[in-house]
């Protein structure tokens, strides 16, 4: 069997997993969804989504796809991947560190020794990020966030107006966070403009083919697998990588590690995002989440996904890898 073909036969295998897995997984009514706006509260719970996309381009679509989400904390990986691309390693870590935390991620929390947020992806460090998007106004820098997503997406995405207002109007926590790093100096005094922006990063809508395609474009060292854009540069997907297997998944990020392996971010929209170096991205959608703020569904698609595949970073036997 030649090479294409195997790969082919691989593919093909991999959508018959996949449906089997959804099939068998819509079963499983665990979890709630998050619950701190209506908007969330209010979503249908059944709802249900796998995508996949190889770095080739090609797709396996499966179950609610379509449907279209907000990407919440999701967002704060593609932020972090433009802060390292405009302004680089250094003034990046200036501001949030690469330690997982273990802690929540709206834990109100600096690093005191290094002053700086711990990681990028707890509120502490994604706010700081977010206030590095470069702009002279609200509309400009909304601007720069949404031509982000666009080259993620292949097109542009929307916001969801009714998700935005309510975190802006019970955003309390993170409005404290915001001022604690301009206490700290971390951040400048345009605090409340850089929380606006951050609560419109987090409510823009997004389908689970839309998060494949993001995961599908990092995994392939930050190349559009469709639109063939570069959207960031390889040492910039590795750093996104990195950070997302080891603070991707809340305070569960050292557990995933070890049991599934794959370097992925989830919101509690109920969306995750899993990003296989090479390979392809996976993305599930179902809004019922576990304790930590995890997709509970989403969690078992990668850890049998994982398991049936040896898709585990560290696993020397990838399928994919003949
Ligand atoms: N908008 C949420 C917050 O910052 C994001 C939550 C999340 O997905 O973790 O509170």
């Amino acid at each position: 069997m030649d090479e294409v073909r195997a790969q082919e036969r691989l593919v093909e295998w991999f959508g018959d997993v996949c449906q089997d897995v959804h099939g068998r997984l819509a079963a499983l009514t665990d979890g709630e969804p998050a619950s701190y706006i209506p908007e969330l509260a209010n979503v249908d719970p059944d709802r249900f989504a796998i995508a996949t996309v190889a770095v080739n381009g090609q797709p396996t679509l499966l179950g609610d796809h379509e449907h279209r989400f907000t990407i919440q904390s999701i967002s704060k990986l593609l932020l972090y991947g433009l802060a390292l691309e405009t302004h680089g390693r250094d003034q990046v870590l200036r501001r949030a560190g690469v330690a997982p935390t273990g802690d929540p991620f709206n834990a109100i929390e600096l690093d005191d020794a290094l002053h700086r947020a711990p990681n990028p992806m707890v509120n502490s460090g994604a706010i700081a990020i977010t206030d590095m998007v470069d702009g002279d106004s609200f509309e400009e820098r909304a601007d720069v966030v949404l031509a982000l997503f666009e080259r993620y997406l292949g097109h542009r995405p929307d916001v969801d107006d009714a998700v935005c207002a309510s975190e802006y109007s019970t955003g309390h926590r993170n409005r404290a966070i915001g001022y604690l790093l301009l206490d700290q100096g971390i951040i400048g005094d345009r605090v409340e403009e850089t929380l606006d922006l951050y609560f419109m990063q987090c409510s823009i809508l997004i389908t689970t083919a839309d998060l494949a395609m993001i995961g599908a474009t990092i995994a392939n060292n930050g190349v559009h697998p469709v639109t063939g854009e570069r959207v960031v540069g390889p040492k910039v997907a590795r750093d996104m990588l990195t950070v997302a297997l080891t603070c991707g998944m809340y305070d569960y990020a050292g557990e995933w590690a070890y049991t599934v392996g794959i370097p992925a971010k989830s919101g509690v929209g109920g969306g995750i995002v899993g990003m296989i170096p090479g390979v392809g991205g996976i993305a599930v959608f179902s809004p019922r989440l576990d304790e930590h703020g995890n997709s509970v569904r989403g969690i078992r698609v990668f850890e049998e996904l994982s398991q049936e595949f040896d898709l585990h970073v560290f696993d020397a036997d990838q399928p994919w890898n003949p």
